[in-house]
Parts: C-alpha cells; structure tokens; sequence
C-alpha cells in the first residue's frame, strides 16, 4: 500500500476544501470499500481526510411544514436502518438496507460512503485487467467477458457496469436527495435520481459531483406511499451478495382501484439506480391487477439492451416489478400478500 497522510477536519466546509486542495486526497468515511480499494490497488490516494467525527450523525424528523426525515451522512447503515422514523415512515429504506453486505459491514459503512461506495465490476477491481472506470482509455474486459452482475440499461461500449448499493435504489424510489457541501463552505442539494451518471465516454466518472463536494446528509420527502412501499432483492444467495436486480417500488391506488401514483426503482441493472419511468408512465391511471403490473414491466423492459451473458436479468427484472407491485397492492387493498 502506498503511503499516505491521514488529516481530520473541523468542520464539513474545511474537510471540503482539504479534499478540493489536495488532487489526491480522498475522504475515509467507514472505509468499508475505500480502504479495500486501497489494498487491491484500484485506489491510491496520497491523503485520507477522515470526516467520521463530523456531527454529520443524527436521523431527525425535518421542521414542520417541510415533513419528511433527515438522515446525517456518518449515520451507520445498521443505525439508519433501525431508527424508528425510518422503520415507521420508510420501511422500504430499511428492508432495502439490511438486505445488504452483512451485520459487521452494515455497523461500520456509512450513509454517504453506501451512496458513493464504486461499482464491483471483476475487472474494475483487478489491477491485472483493462478497464475504462479504472484507467481510462485502457478498454473494457467486461464486454467479451464475465457479464452476470452487468448492466441491462443505459450501458454504453465503454461501460457496462452496475451501480452496487442497495440504499441508493429505495432513495431514488423514495425522491430523496442528497445535502451537499462545497468547498467554498456552500451548500446544494441534489436529487438521488441525478447523483449518480450514466457512463457515456465517461465512466470514470461515477457521480455528478466535484472534488472536495462533502455529502453531508440524506432528506426523505413526506411521501404517504413510502409507509407501504417494498423492497425486493434477487442474489446468488441469501447474504454477503450483491443484487443481480431488485426492485424499490412504491403504489397508491385511487378508490375505482386504479393507480393514483407509483414509484419504480431498479438495482443491478444499470451504472445508477434505474428509475423505471415507463413502467410508471404505464401503470398511472391503469388497473392495478397483475396483467396491468406485467405490461409495466414490459414498457421498461423495451429500454433494456443486455449482453449475452446477462439476458437473464430480463426475467428477473419482469418478476421482480410485477411480484413486488402485487404485493403493495394487495397490502392496500388489505388482502395481505397475494
Ligand atoms: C463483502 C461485501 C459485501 C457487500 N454487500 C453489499 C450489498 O449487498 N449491498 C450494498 O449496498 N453494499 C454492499 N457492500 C458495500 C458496502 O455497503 C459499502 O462498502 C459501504 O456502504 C461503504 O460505506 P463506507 O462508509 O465504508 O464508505 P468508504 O469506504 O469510507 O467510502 C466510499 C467512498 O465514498 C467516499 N465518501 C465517504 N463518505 C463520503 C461523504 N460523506 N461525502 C463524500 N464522499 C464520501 C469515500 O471517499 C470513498 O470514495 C458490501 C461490501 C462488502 C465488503
Ligand atoms: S464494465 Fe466498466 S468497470 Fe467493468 S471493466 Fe468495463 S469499464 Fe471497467
């Protein structure tokens, strides 16, 4: 491992612009991927600038009028997911957070390193191997090699890669966004839909962020769906797995039974949580039964372009939103699940 300098900041603004001043500097936040990359070598920054001490730690309800919960960026993933506003509010955070990694990862990794934690494409991880994300320019060994846990959506042929976190698929579902704080002391927010990129030419570039941004909480908008809402994961086993896809989806049905509003987010199946828009563009105003929830996943699914070695995930993909929206539906029609 290269050596490196390890700085702690006062406060967000200066942790900020630590990192923005330093080109190889690197925030440590639970260090859970970071602190792996730097064994394997994918990363290798000259200074780590820990921000775990910041008072970035708290869920709290947001002031009245504005509804909705708030969830500081070095709250554990194990925290968030028990917290009482979480589990009452959005159970689907929770479900979508204990489906991920294992108890011992879940009390060290953080809110903000789960949302920027970097793809776990073979080839991105070994050192021995091109790959654009990686080195630039270097090519990409996934299109003629191991594609399983590859993307089905908005790849391009110079990235086929999946974004890995679970949380960042129920925030999406949820309209989250993320509080972010520059170094020049200011601050922003950004929807989670708009966080993560597309790899374009581009894949190096995970995020829409710039260096020395400091994400320093998550807001959930009051969203009354969000209390009902589910997620659903499909892995190669039960734990310690990455999804192959899964489904954040959240319903609420207009009193002729026919679909107010829906929300569909999608994991594994894309460089950024996928928000499944046609599916929802299709099912709004149609008749919740399982044809109508069949033909939304279909809609989606006219978008998808897979790669030989992942035509599979189409099937999932179409249970996953089809099952998933099943059971919201029979939940609010109080049939319990179907
Ligand atoms: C064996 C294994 C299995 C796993 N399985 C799953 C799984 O099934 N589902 C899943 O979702 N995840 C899974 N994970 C990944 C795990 O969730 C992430 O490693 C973890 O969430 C990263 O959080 P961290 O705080 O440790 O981030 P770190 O490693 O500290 O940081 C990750 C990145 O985020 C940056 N960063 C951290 N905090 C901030 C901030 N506040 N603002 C700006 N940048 C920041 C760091 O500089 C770094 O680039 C697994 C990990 C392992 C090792
Ligand atoms: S899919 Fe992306 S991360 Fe994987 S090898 Fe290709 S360029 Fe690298």
């Amino acid at each position: 491992m290269k050596p490196f300098d390890y700085r702690r900041a006062s406060d967000a603004a200066g942790a900020a612009a630590l990192v923005a001043e330093h080109p190889g500097a690197a925030f440590l936040g639970g260090g859970t991927n970071l602190v792996d990359h730097m064994k394997l070598g994918v990363a290798a920054p000259d200074m780590l600038v820990d921000i775990t001490h910041l008072p970035m730690d708290r869920v709290e309800a947001l002031p009245e009028g504005e509804g909705g919960v708030s969830i500081g960026a070095n709250v554990r993933n194990s925290e968030a997911a028990a917290h009482p506003l979480v589990r009452e509010r959005y159970p689907v955070l929770s479900q979508a957070l204990l489906s991920g990694a294992s108890g011992q990862l879940r009390n060290a990794a953080t809110t903000g390193g789960n949302l920027l934690q970097r793809t776990r494409c073979v080839y991105f991880q070994d050192t021995g191997t091109p790959c654009n994300k990686r080195e630039p320019g270097s090519g990409c060994s996934a299109l003629e090699g191991y594609q399983r846990y590859h993307a089905v959506f908005g790849a391009s042929p110079d990235c086929v890669a999946t974004h890995p976190s679970d949380m960042a698929v129920a925030l999406v579902a949820l309209d989250a966004r993320v509080v972010v704080t520059d170094a020049a002391g200011g601050e922003r927010r950004i929807p989670v839909a708009e966080l993560h990129r597309l790899p374009g030419e581009a894949p190096e570039q995970d995020t829409v962020l710039s260096r020395g941004d400091l994400i320093t909480a998550v807001e959930l908008p009051e969203m009354p769906m969000a209390a009902r809402a589910r997620y659903r994961k499909i892995r190669d086993r039960a734990s310690f797995a990455f999804a192959l896809v899964s489904a954040a989806v959240g319903l609420e049905l207009a009193a002729d039974g026919t679909v107010a509003d829906v929300r569909i987010a999608l994991g594994g199946v894309a460089h950024k949580p996928w928000r499944a828009l046609l599916a929802e563009e299709a099912l709004r105003g149609s008749a919740a039964t399982e044809a109508g929830f069949a033909a939304a996943a279909e809609a989606e699914l006219s978008e998808a372009r897979p790669l030989p070695g992942n035509v599979f995930k189409l099937e999932l993909v179409r249970a996953a939103v089809t099952e998933t929206l099943g059971e919201v539906a029979a939940e609010l029609r109080g049939e319990g699940e179907l």
